[in-house]
Parts: C-alpha cells; structure tokens; sequence
C-alpha cells in the first residue's frame, strides 16, 4: 500500500499534546511516524504548511438516516458528508425505519458502510425496542454486532424505573448510554427555548429546566448504577452546572455540545427560519456562554454535530410543523473554529473535543496520532474563506442554518485508513 508524507504542517495531537510543527507519514493504512524533519523513501507528498494536522474527527452522534429513510439521507452520501468535513467515523443514531434495536440492523448499517461510505461508521443501537422507553433491547448481542453505545435519541426514557435498567445492563456491554435529555411532559408542544423570544414569536415554549430536570435524573441514576452516562447535545447553564457537580463527585458521566448550541442563541429564530428549529432548541446568550465554558474546562468533552438531515419540503412549512434539526458535518469544523479565534479554547482544546474525547468516550481506538493508530488524519485551513451552499454539499438534505454564509476554515484534505478520500479542490475520492 501506498505510503503518504503529510509534510510541513502545524501537528495537533490532544492524545500526546504535542502542538507543533511535525510531518506524519501514513503506511499500510496505519500512523507509521510523527516527528519534526521526516523523509521517508517513495512516499507520495502532501503538503500541508500553513495547515493544521490533526486526527480524523470523530462525531459520536450523527442520523444517517438509513435504513427507512433514504429520501433524507443514506449512509453513502452522508459518509461522502462526513468526510467532507474532515470526519473519519461517525456514530450514528437508532432512529432509523426499522430502528436499531436487533443485531440484524446493526449487521446492515455495518455491512452498507463498509461498502459505501468513506468515512468510518459507527452503530448506536437503541435503549429500548422500538424507541418506545417500555422494554430493554438485548445490550450484550447488540454490542457484540459492533454497536458502541445505547441510546434512544430523539426520544426521551421517561419511565425512571426502564432508565435505571438500562444503565444496569449497559454496564454488561460496557458501552455508554447516551440521553437525549428532555422532560416530555416540560417540553409538550414547546418548538423554540421558554423566554422573551417565544413570547415575541408567539410560538410555545420549551423550557430550559425540560433539560436540566432531566439531566439531574438521569445523574442520580447514574450514580445509583456506576453507569457511563453520555448527556447529547448539553444546551442549558442548568445543565452544565449540574454536570460540573456531577463530575466533582466522582458520577461517570461525560457529555457533548453542538456545534449551533455553541454559536446560535433563540434570537437565529426570529425570522421564523425552519433550519433554526432543533431539539433541544436554541437558547439564550448566557446558555451560550455556559456551554463554551463547560467546553474550556471540560465539564462538556466533547464536540457532536447531531447531524440530522431532513427533506426541503419537510422543513419548508410552518414553524410548529416543521420536524427539528439540522445537517453539520460539513459546517461544523468551521463554525466551531470560531471558539478559537475568539479565545475561548486552544486550538488543542479544540481538536480534542472533535476527536481524543469523542474516540475515548466510545472506546474506540481513533482520535490520536500515534504510531501504528488507525491512518485517519485530516488536514485543516483555519483561515481559507469559502461560501456555504447545502445545494453543493454532499449530503441529500440542506437544512442548514448556516446556509449562504461565509464561513472561515475548512478540511483541505481527509485520510482514511491512510487513503486520501477528499480533497477540497477535488471532491469525495473514494469509494
Ligand atoms: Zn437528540
């Protein structure tokens, strides 16, 4: 196989914590050096100065949307998305049709991206059968057919006694379970957050403590069952709060923000834009705030797109109607950069949250650069300026809000197991 010199570049590695300049060379789809002035024989160059190299992202929470509904998505174009963005595995939800809840889909998923998608892929089998929250899915079979977590995404566990279970039987599987933390009966009919935006836009509320109130639920449980607990998508100061608390005490917990949680507040609403409508939604400047700083002192460890992609005349109806969610993959390195030119993280703070921490909290052996690791490296511009257009992009759908933006820095080039699958000149190579 071929051998790749990744030369010249500012090397990011949150594993070893070296930030500096390095070359990285790729050999039989695996890291084979890292080190400042290599030059190995007969490798094809890449040259990445004025470039940061670092591990292949890693997004621990993604919808692929196959199988069932491929209108939106499917695991080939949305890898082609992923790898797009600079992310070499991604996890992606149960929600499927028919939901992941059998080892026989798990089996599919796996079989389809081996076959289809550039990016690595990774199953999150669902909780309970059907998402229904009633009756636990077999977590020891679901986890031996390659799924690397237990969730119920979308929907919530509102029976506290089937919560407890799960995290009991997680711990047999050894893998996390992540919430999609939000009281059903706080939440009701609520589409934008509970404050002076909703009450401007005369839409219902959905409050901050929906969140919160769940979260510290499931913490208690958690604890109560030595547990890895995974909190998706963190977008309240309540919620962050309780998670400090939590990790002080020693609960085994660990969560992850979004990308338009981070940079988005209610007020992207007002204009009754569909692509602004998620769930959890948008919330306020100072929830903004306290999801940054969860990030920078890592109460929150991780940076996951919630990548969910929707059809155009799904999204183009009344705000009420309009299913929650937006595509990421390929805006999120951009979008997140921000952080760093704005101070509130280190360029390393930044890779780990998009990489080591994801990679460790789904024990997967990715994220890092060392020798003989996985050959997933992406090459990054921070500073090249380029239009967003969802109509360009490689995924089905175009729910984005950051759509007709100029958005700042981007994945040059993307490796995968040593192959270059996407350049940002030449589009998705492989397969
Ligand atoms: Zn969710």
């Amino acid at each position: 196989m071929a051998r790749v010199w990744i030369r010249g570049g500012r090397v990011l590695d949150p594993a070893s914590g070296w930030d500096g300049p390095a070359d990285v060379v790729l050999e039989d789809g695996r890291i084979a050096a890292v080190a400042p002035g290599l030059a190995p024989e007969g490798a094809e160059v890449f040259d990445a100065s004025g470039c940061w190299v670092a591990p292949g992202l890693v997004d621990l929470h993604a919808h692929l949307r196959e199988p069932g509904q491929e209108y939106k998505e499917d695991i080939a174009s949305g890898g082609r998305a992923a790898v797009a963005g600079g992310f070499t595995t991604v996890a992606c939800m149960a929600n499927t049709d028919p939901v992941n809840d059998d080892p026989s889909v798990t089996d599919y998923i796996l079989d389809r991206a081996r076959q289809d998608s550039p990016a690595r892929v990774r199953p999150i089998a669902a909780a309970t059968k059907g998402l229904k929250g009633e009756v636990m899915t077999e977590m020891v079979a679901l986890g031996q057919a390659g799924a690397v977590a237990f969730s119920d995404d979308g929907k919530t566990i509102m029976d506290s006694g089937v919560q407890r279970r799960v995290l009991e039987y997680s711990r047999l599987a050894d893998k996390p379970v992540i919430v999609h933390a939000e009281d059903r009966t706080l939440v009701r009919d609520g589409v934008v957050n509970e404050g002076p935006v909703s009450t401007r836009l005369g839409l219902p509320g959905n409050p901050a403590a929906a969140e919160a109130v769940h979260v510290a639920r499931d913490l208690l449980l958690a604890e109560l069952t030595g547990a890895h607990l995974h909190v998706a998508h963190v977008s309240t100061a309540a919620a962050v709060g309780l998670l400090r608390e939590a990790r002080a005490r020693g609960i085994h917990v660990t969560a992850e923000a979004t990308p338009h949680h981070l940079t988005l507040t209610d007020e992207a609403a007002l204009g009754f834009d569909t692509n602004t409508k998620m769930a959890p939604p948008l919330r306020s400047r100072a929830d903004v705030r306290a999801c940054r700083e969860g990030l920078a002192d890592g109460t929150i460890d991780a940076i996951a797109t919630d990548h969910a992609p929707h059809a155009v005349h799904e999204k183009e109806v009344e705000f009420t109607a309009a299913p929650p969610g937006v595509i990421g993959f390929e805006t999120a390195l951009a979008v997140v950069l921000e952080l760093v030119r704005e101070g509130a993280l280190t360029p390393l703070q930044l890779v780990a949250a998009l990489t080591w921490n994801p990679a460790r909290i789904l024990r997967l052996p990715a994220g890092r650069l060392e020798r003989g690791a996985p050959g997933d490296v992406v090459v990054v511009d921070p500073a090249a300026r380029w239009l967003y257009d969802p109509a360009k992009g490689f995924s089905k759908s175009r729910n984005s809000p950051w759509a007709g933006r100029t958005l700042e820095g981007r994945a040059l080039a993307t490796f995968v197991a040593g192959r270059l699958v996407y350049h940002a000149d030449r589009g998705v190579l492989a397969p």
